[in-house]
C-alpha cells in the first residue's frame, strides 16, 4: 500500500489543502494499493505559484547545465526500472513483462534523447540581419493520461525541462502513483525548487483549473477528445498556447498484395497491446473483399493467442482493463456492435473464463463491419477489432480517413512505393509501412479531432519555446 498525503511543491512535499482522497485500484484484483490527494483550486495555485517563482532562474539556465540535471533523473530512473514497471502493472494491468520494457524502458529512453537533443540543438539561428532566439514558453501544465502513464509525463516533463520551461505535472487520477515515484527522484537529483511541481487531483477541478490559470503559460494535454475541447475552450480565455495529444481510431490498410499473415498478426498484436488502450492501436483492419475471409480465419487465430491473464504473470500477453468504468465501456460497445448488425467472430461481452476478479474483456473481433457503423467510429479503448472489407485502393483510402480521428495507421503492401504513395494520403500523423518500428525519435501526433501539435524528438522541444527575432 503506497499512501501520499503530499504534493512537490517548489521542492518540497507540502500539505494539500484538499482533504478528498483519491483511492488507486489494482484492475486485476479489484483491490486498493494506495491512495493521493485530490487536489483543488488551492492547491493547484500553490503548484503554480511555485513553477512561476523557479521560472527565471531555470530558464537562465545553459543547455549543459539542464542536461547535467537530467542525466542524473535519467540515472535514478533507470535503477528503479523493475520497480516501477511492478507499480504501473498494479496500477494498470498491463502485463509485467511488457510493463517494465514500455512503461518505464520508453520514458527512459525518452529522457534519454532530450539529453542528447540539448547537446545539439541550436537555440539560436541567423536569417539575414535578424537572429532568431529560441525562448522556453514559461510555466507548463502537463495533464496527462493512465495509459502510458509514466510515459505521457516523461514525453512533456523532458521536452519542457531541457527548453528551459518550469512544469506542474497533473497525472491521470486511476494511475497517479508512478508520477509521486518521479517526484521522489526528481528531489533525489537536487533540480532548482519549482522547476518541477507535481500535482494529483480530478480532471474537472485540479485539471480545469490548471488550464484557466492565469499564470500557465501552456497547457500540454494528452487525452480523450472531450476532456481536450474542454481544455482548450478554458486556455482559450488567457490565450495559452495549448498541445492536444488525443484519441484515434487508426486503420490497418491491407493492400491486395502484401503478405497477408505477417499484416494480420502485427496489426493483432498492435490492436490488442495494453489490452486496446492505446491511443494509436490499429483498431480497423482493412483488407480487400477477395481476401476478406482468409484475412478473418488469420485474425481469429491470432487473437485467440491473447489469452487474458494475471499481469503480474511474465507470459500473459494480455491484462484486464484499467477500470471497472472503462469494462462496462467497452462491454457497450460491444453489445452495440452486435445491435447494429456486426458479425461477432470471436470474443464477446462475458468475462474470460476462470477471472471471475478483475477488469477483465475477452479479446473480440468484429467481422462486416460497415463505416457508419458505431464501432467504426468511435474510439472503443479495449481490446475489440473491427474488419472491413474494401472493394479497391480508393475505396480503402475513402474507409481509411472516413472518421473524426486522425492520429496514426498502417499499410502493408509488397510494393514499398505503392504504400508509400497510399500513406502519403491517409489524414494521419504516423503511418506505419510493412510494420515499420516505432521511432521515438519522429514527431507524434494527430491530424483531425486526434488534437495538434507534436511530441517526442526534436518537434516535442519546439512546442516548448517561443520564438524572438533580434534584428541587426
Ligand atoms: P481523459 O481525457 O479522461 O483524462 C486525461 C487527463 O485529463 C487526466 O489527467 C484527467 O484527469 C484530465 N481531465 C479530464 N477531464 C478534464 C477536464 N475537463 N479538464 C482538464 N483536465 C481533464 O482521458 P483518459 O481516459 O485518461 O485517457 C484515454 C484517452 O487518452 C484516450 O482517448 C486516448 O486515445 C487518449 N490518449 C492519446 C494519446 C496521444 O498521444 N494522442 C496518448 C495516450 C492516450
Amino acid at each position: 500500500m503506497r499512501e501520499y498525503d503530499k504534493f512537490y511543491f517548489g521542492g518540497q512535499w507540502a500539505s494539500a489543502t484538499s482533504v478528498e482522497r483519491i483511492e488507486v485500484v489494482n484492475p486485476a484484483t479489484e483491490a486498493v494499493i494506495g491512495t493521493v490527494p485530490a487536489g483543488d483550486r488551492g492547491d493547484v495555485e500553490s503548484a503554480v505559484a511555485a513553477a512561476k517563482k523557479a521560472l527565471p532562474g531555470w530558464s537562465a539556465t545553459s543547455q549543459q547545465e539542464r542536461a547535467v540535471y537530467l542525466r542524473r533523473l535519467h540515472e535514478k530512473l533507470t535503477e528503479k526500472v523493475p520497480e516501477i514497471g511492478a507499480l504501473i502493472t498494479a496500477e494498470l494491468g498491463m502485463p509485467i513483462k511488457l510493463s517494465q520494457r514500455i512503461q518505464v524502458g520508453l520514458p527512459v529512453a525518452v529522457l534519454d534523447s532530450y539529453i542528447k537533443l540539448l547537446k545539439e540543438y541550436p537555440f539560436t539561428e541567423q536569417i539575414g540581419n535578424s537572429k532568431i532566439v529560441k525562448e522556453p514558453v514559461g510555466v507548463v501544465a502537463a495533464i496527462t493520461p493512465w495509459n502510458y502513464p509514466l510515459h505521457q509525463l516523461m514525453i512533456k516533463v523532458a521536452a519542457a525541462l531541457a527548453a528551459g520551461c518550469t512544469l506542474v505535472a497533473k497525472p491521470s487520477e486511476l494511475t497517479p502513483l508512478n508520477a509521486f515515484v518521479l517526484a521522489e527522484l526528481v528531489d533525489a537529483c537536487n533540480f532548482p525548487p519549482g522547476v518541477f511541481n507535481l500535482i494529483s487531483g480530478y480532471g474537472p477541478v485540479a485539471g480545469e483549473a490548471l488550464a484557466a490559470h492565469l499564470d500557465v503559460d501552456m497547457v500540454s494535454f494528452t487525452g480523450s477528445t472531450r476532456a481536450g475541447r474542454r481544455v482548450s475552450a478554458l486556455a482559450a480565455e488567457t490565450v495559452k498556447r495549448v498541445a492536444l495529444e488525443l484519441g484515434g481510431k487508426s486503420a490497418a490498410l491491407i493492400l491486395d498484395d502484401a503478405d497477408l499473415e505477417a499484416a494480420v498478426k502485427a496489426s493483432i498484436t498492435s490492436c490488442m497491446l495494453n489490452s486496446g488502450q492505446t491511443c494509436s492501436a490499429q483498431t480497423r483492419m482493412l483488407v480487400p473483399e477477395a481476401l476478406y475471409q482468409r484475412a478473418v480465419e488469420l485474425a481469429v487465430k491470432a487473437a485467440k493467442s491473447f489469452l487474458p491473464g494475471d499481469s503480474r504473470d511474465m507470459q500473459t500477453k494480455l491484462g484486464p482493463l484499467v477500470s471497472a468504468a472503462q469494462r462496462e465501456r467497452v462491454v457497450g460497445y460491444i453489445r452495440r456492435g452486435i445491435k447494429e448488425g456486426a458479425e461477432l467472430l470471436c470474443g464477446g461481452e462475458e468475462r474470460p473464463e476462470g477471472l471471475l476478479i478483475g477488469y477483465y474483456v475477452q479479446p473480440t473481433l468484429f467481422g462486416k463491419v460497415t463505416p457508419e457503423m458505431t464501432i467504426a467510429q468511435e474510439e472503443i479503448f479495449g481490446p475489440v477489432l473491427c474488419i472491413m472489407s474494401y472493394r479497391d485502393e480508393e475505396d480503402a483510402i475513402r474507409i481509411a480517413n472516413a472518421t473524426d480521428y486522425g492520429l496514426a495507421g498502417g499499410v502493408w503492401s509488397a510494393d514499398v512505393k505503392r504504400a508509400e504513395r497510399v500513406a502519403r494520403r491517409l489524414r494521419t500523423g504516423q503511418v506505419d509501412i510493412n510494420g515499420g518500428r516505432f521511432n521515438l525519435l519522429a514527431p507524434f501526433g494527430g491530424y483531425k479531432q486526434s488534437g495538434n501539435g507534436r511530441e517526442l524528438g526534436r518537434y516535442g522541444l519546439e512546442e516548448f519555446l517561443e520564438i524572438k527575432s533580434l534584428q541587426f
